[in-house]
């Protein structure tokens, strides 16, 4: 099976190190920038390995990064933030981040009668019992839901601050996916850490995982332009090649391939 990714962010090189895994399969990763990561991208600066955009893995000790470890042999260490001392600016000056049950009391991010309800939601979340869970999308929820106001606004700065991305963004992400991270990140004992080496020492393990498959190869520069379907086949159009044939296509990036 001849398979196309596009996109080599952590989910393009994460799918791409599975499949590739597969004796039966053959395929390509293009990315349109000239390196890998996507948001998760490092780079060297005066001597010193920066993240650009992603640099904490969350709740590390019940991430899927563990299964990744166990199954594609991956290795990596990681350094624990204290919980404790994790904080946020609010209006120029710093507050105790919301990551326990303590750091909740303590915390100025919330008024009052805001922490009582995020008590209650963190409560069901963490009990299985969040109605959020079975609906298709936070937005779907937000709509369907009789919670006041204030609790519909709090999801939805969670999950923009949480997921880095905009409101509008944040109302499409599954109900399942926003319920699975927060009981995550409530349970974690090590709710902030930092991955040794920065980002690249995961996306380069996945870059040499899937460079191990010689059918496979990771095309940088090379946006998919266009996608279309003939006699069940997929055929892409890059910036620099035409008419390329694939039997599935894996969508490893935020939006649509544009044209
Ligand atoms: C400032 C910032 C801080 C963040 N901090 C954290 C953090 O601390 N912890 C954390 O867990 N998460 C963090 N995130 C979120 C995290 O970076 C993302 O969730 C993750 O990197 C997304 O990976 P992805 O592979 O899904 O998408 P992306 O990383 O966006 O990868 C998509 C890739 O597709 C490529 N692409 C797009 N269109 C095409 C095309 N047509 N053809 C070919 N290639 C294409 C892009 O160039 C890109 O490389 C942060 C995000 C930002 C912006």
């Amino acid at each position: 099976m001849k398979i196309a990714i596009i996109g080599g962010g952590l989910a393009g090189l994460t799918a791409a190190a599975y499949l590739s895994n597969s004796p039966d399969t053959e395929g390509t990763v293009f990315e349109r920038s000239p390196q890998i990561g996507g948001r998760a991208f490092t780079y060297e600066k005066s001597g010193f390995t920066l993240n650009y955009g992603a640099h904490a893995v969350y709740g590390i000790d019940r991430h899927t990064l563990h299964n990744m470890e166990n199954e594609l042999g991956l290795q990596f260490q990681s350094k624990q933030v204290d919980k404790r001392k994790v904080v946020y600016a609010k209006h120029e000056s710093l507050t105790a981040a919301p990551l326990d049950f303590v750091n909740i009391m303590k915390t100025e991010v919330l008024t009052k009668r805001e922490k009582v309800r995020f008590i209650t939601e963190i409560a069901a979340v963490i009990g299985h019992l969040h109605q959020l869970k079975n609906h298709r999308t936070l937005g779907e929820y937000l709509d369907r839901t009789h919670a006041s106001h204030d609790v519909k606004e709090l999801w939805e700065h969670l999950v923009c601050s949480n997921f880095f991305i905009s409101p509008e963004d944040a109302r499409q992400v599954s109900g399942e996916v926003i319920a699975d991270y927060y009981h995550n990140l409530f349970l974690s004992g090590r709710p902030v850490s930092y991955i040794l080496g920065s980002w690249s020492t995961i996306t380069n393990q996945l870059r040499s995982k899937v460079e191990a498959n010689e059918k496979w190869e990771i095309s940088l520069k090379e946006p998919v332009e266009s996608i279309r379907m003939e006699n069940g086949k997929y055929i892409l159009n890059t910036k620099t090649r035409e008419a390329l044939e694939f039997d599935q296509v894996v969508l490893a990036m935020p939006g649509p391939a544009s044209g």
